[in-house]
């Protein structure tokens, strides 16, 4: 898809076909503060409602999800270019299981919890969660739907209240969004869309929420966190990544190989977590390269609305594509071989581009240190397990990451030394999918978690809360202070907490 923004609108197409399938208001700085007023003023009759009651709202908007799922995976096909199939997989269904884990779980995570109060027996001690207020919303074009939806969710169960702006590249889902929330006749004004690019962005990040969630590329993400800066805005960062699949000598090769094609091609590669680059050690290598160009060469690329005849779609942004041919003349000037695909297909009608599976690299190459967001497989031997993770962690990045073994001990062992937020083993991707582990990235690739118990604890403050238990009408050290404190005070610490000498005055029975 493309943007115009003549006349203050925002054009959008289906990338596959290059058809103009709709447009959307570019929001004016005025209304996205009307917005996040309006949001402001629903904030206090929402984040009253008890958790079960927003929870019971939610599963309500997921009741409509799942009789509109297929509308809303062909919306999110048309916008993006990419199979219906995979839409509905890897955006609704794990949208759906999202709301369910957090309307079970939810309200535990979100109790008042009891701490210990060490020495100070006369007091009782707990932590009680509130929701922060007005939450903004930043996601990209990648899955639309998914990662706009499930940090608005969250921050939702959490009783705050959101304005959302996804990308300029597919507004229509984000319009999809605010229908879902409208026909489950949810608490009024519990969510604003707005629409507009970076300009439409920038308003929202300056419009004094309390925090932001930001999805997209790294380099925008620093000019967010920068704005916020301003205000002091609290941010999550859900960045870019470079995501290393190791190999090992023991690994089952078929399952491997067919998971490199998957994770490298899957969403035409524009996933944050995609198998971005592959590591696989001397014994197998050769064997490897192998399974894996024969399966990428299978690959059914083509759209077709709805149907089910192509695994791969197009490619949503031309600029993308440009970055993957980039990367692709890159490689080949300095060496590189392409084993499968390796050419734009124009003649497919969109902005397609094979899957295409790259040896003899080296980090000295844009497709190994640079993240490309396209259909690209480059593929290093190694000579063992230790450089292998020594190459993984080369990187500014630090998103996800997949150890392929069948030792249990060397997997664990990889999981320790990956630089990473995520580790897959024998697998690729499939955390996202689950909504009780928190995702996010270390180094470059973001701050904060969303998912699981620390993606709702994002979306609210901790308050402390002590209480004395029996009220005397004065305290040890209270005025006025007794004479013989300090020098009591420096005995009672070294009895209680000085190492060896209580053991020494009183030592332990054998
Ligand atoms: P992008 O950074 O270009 O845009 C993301 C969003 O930010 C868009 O809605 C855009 O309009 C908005 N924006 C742009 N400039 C802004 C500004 N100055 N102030 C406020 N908002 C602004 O990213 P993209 O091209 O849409 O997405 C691709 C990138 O997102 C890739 O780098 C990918 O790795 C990353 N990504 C990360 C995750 C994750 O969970 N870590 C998930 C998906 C995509």
């Amino acid at each position: 898809m493309s943007t115009d923004l003549t006349d203050s609108r925002l054009q959008s197409f289906n990338p596959a076909t290059l058809e103009l399938i709709g447009s959307v208001p570019e929001m004016t700085e005025g209304e996205v503060r009307q917005a996040v007023q309006r949001a402001r003023k629903t904030f206090p009759s929402w984040s009253a409602l008890p958790f079960h009651e927003r929870a019971d709202q939610m599963l309500a908007v997921r009741d409509v999800l799942m009789d509109r799922a297929r509308d809303v995976g062909l919306r999110i096909s048309k916008e993006t270019g990419k199979p219906l199939a995979d839409a509905l997989v890897s955006e609704v269904f794990t949208s759906a299981d999202l709301i369910g884990y957090y309307a079970k779980h939810g309200g535990r995570i979100l109790s008042d919890k009891r701490v210990p109060t060490g020495i100070l027996k006369t007091k009782k001690a707990y932590k009680t969660y509130e929701p922060l207020g007005v939450v903004g919303i930043i996601s990209p074009w990648n899955y639309p739907f998914s990662l706009t939806f499930s940090p608005l969710v969250t921050a939702l169960f959490a009783g705050n209240t959101v304005v959302l702006k996804g990308s300029e590249f597919t507004p229509l889902v984000s319009e999809m969004i605010a229908e879902l929330f409208a026909e489950a006749n949810v608490h009024p004004g519990i969510l604003e869309v707005v629409t507009g690019g970076p300009a439409t962005g920038g308003y929202l990040v300056s419009s004094g929420l309390q925090k932001i969630v930001f999805t997209g590329s790294t380099a925008t993400g620093k000019k967010v966190m920068a704005a916020a800066a301003e205000t002091l805005t609290p941010v999550v960062m859900e960045l870019g990544g470079k995501d290393p699949m190791i190999v090992c000598e023991d690994a089952d090769l078929d399952r491997a190989a067919n998971a490199a094609v998957w994770g490298a091609f899957t969403n035409c590669g524009q996933v944050c977590t995609s198998v971005e680059r592959v590591y696989v050690t001397e014994p197998v290598y050769e064997e490897f390269v192998e399974k894996v160009v024969e399966r990428a060469s299978e690959i059914r690329i083509g759209y077709e609305e709805g149907g089910s005849q192509f695994d791969v779609g197009s490619m949503t942004r031309p600029q993308q594509l440009a970055t993957v041919e980039e990367h692709v003349a890159d490689a080949l000037d300095k060496g590189a071989t392409v084993l499968a695909g390796g050419e734009r297909r124009d003649d497919l009608g969109g902005h397609f581009y094979e899957p295409t599976v790259l040896v003899g690299v080296n980090h000295d190459m844009k497709v190994m240190s640079e993240e490309t967001f396209g259909p690209l497989l480059p593929i290093m031997k190694v000579k063992d397990e230790a450089e292998a993770v020594r190459m993984a962690n080369e990187t500014r990045y630090g998103l996800a990451s997949s150890v392929w073994t069948t030792s249990k001990s060397r997997a664990h062992r990889l999981v320790k030394e990956i630089n990473a937020g995520g580790v897959v083993i024998n697998d690729c991707l499939a955390h996202f999918g689950m909504p009780s582990l928190p995702f996010g990235g270390t180094k470059e690739s973001g701050i904060g978690r969303t998912h699981g118990e620390e993606g709702l604890l994002e979306f609210v403050q901790v308050k402390a809360v002590l209480e004395d238990r029996f009220g005397p009408k004065t305290e040890l050290f209270w005025y006025p202070v007794p004479p013989w404190l300090a020098s009591g005070l420096v005995t009672a610490m070294r009895l209680m907490y000085r190492r060896g000498l209580k053991n020494k005055l009183f030592p332990p029975r054998r």
